[in-house]
């Protein structure tokens, strides 16, 4: 028996972050992402570096279809090699002042969020519950705990994971399956290049963004068998921004 986690969004940023972590930590990857092909290649081969498998498994969050027949063909496939670990880290941000917000916009990050949890954590959690053990871990954001002006569409989504995250770890508690959300402040990704880090920083107690790793080193416990009793929760990581 091989124990998998799989992680949405794990090409770049503090998804690719969390696929290393938790590789450290005795798990083979699979590596879901959509469009990057060769940086999801690179977290790959970083991965079987450290001694673990590796599966590159793209497909669009939001495609319910795609995302139900992508993983249900592996966990067929794989009987013996159960998805211990689920980290529903895809996301994407289209800021915009309320006035001025398209619906694109606003739909286009709820769906990232909502039907991309929704979609991928449905096929696993069967599984998961047969085997009555499980973590599920939940990229959320200090922007669904307090609200960022600019960001009504992100905000919502991650307020609405958070609270899917406490409905669901109350249905799958006595099945030995943790569910939490964790919710970053500012880190250093992609995701919030050509912010002004320096004003931005002002606003941060601990005077700076964090880092992708800091962030994995937090999911790295909350995946852990040791974080048994810890499940329903949103976890701040933001230098003490709130
Ligand atoms: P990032 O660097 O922009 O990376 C986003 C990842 O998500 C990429 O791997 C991307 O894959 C994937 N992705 C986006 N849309 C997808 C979809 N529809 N289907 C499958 N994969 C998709 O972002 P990040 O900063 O690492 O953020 C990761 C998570 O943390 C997000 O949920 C974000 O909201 C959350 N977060 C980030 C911060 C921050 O300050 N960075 C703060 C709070 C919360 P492709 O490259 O293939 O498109």
């Amino acid at each position: 028996m091989e124990k998998y986690a799989l992680i949405t969004g794990a090409s770049r940023g503090i998804g690719r972050a969390i696929a290393l972590h938790l590789a450290a930590d005795g798990y083979n990857i699979i590596i879901n992402f959509r469009s990057g092909a060769q940086a999801a290649g690179e977290v790959k081969s970083a991965v079987e570096a450290t001694g673990r498998k590796a599966v590159l498994m793209p497909f669009d969050v939001c495609d319910a279809q795609a995302a139900n027949d992508t993983i249900s063909e592996w966990l067929a496939n794989n009987k013996e090699n159960p998805v211990e670990v689920l980290v529903n880290n895809a996301g994407i941000r289209l800021d915009s002042v309320m006035a001025m917000m398209d619906t694109e916009s606003w739909h286009r990050v709820i769906n990232t969020t909502m039907d991309g949890f929704f979609n991928v954590t449905q096929p696993v959690l069967k599984k998961m519950q047969r085997a009555r053990y499980g973590r599920i871990i939940n990229m959320a954001s200090v922007s669904g705990l307090m609200g960022i002006a600019g960001q009504t569409n992100y905000s919502a989504a991650k307020a609405a994971l958070i609270g899917a995250t406490k409905a669901l770890a109350k249905e799958v508690a006595p099945r030995g399956i943790t569910v939490n959300a964790v919710a970053p402040g500012f880190i250093e990704t992609d995701m919030t290049e050509g912010l002004n880090q320096e004003e931005l920083s002002k606003t941060i107690p601990a005077g700076r963004f964090g880092t992708a790793d800091e962030v994995a080193n937090l999911v790295s416990f909350l995946a852990s068998p040791g974080a048994s009793y810890i499940t329903g929760q949103a976890i701040a990581i933001s230098g003490g921004l709130y």
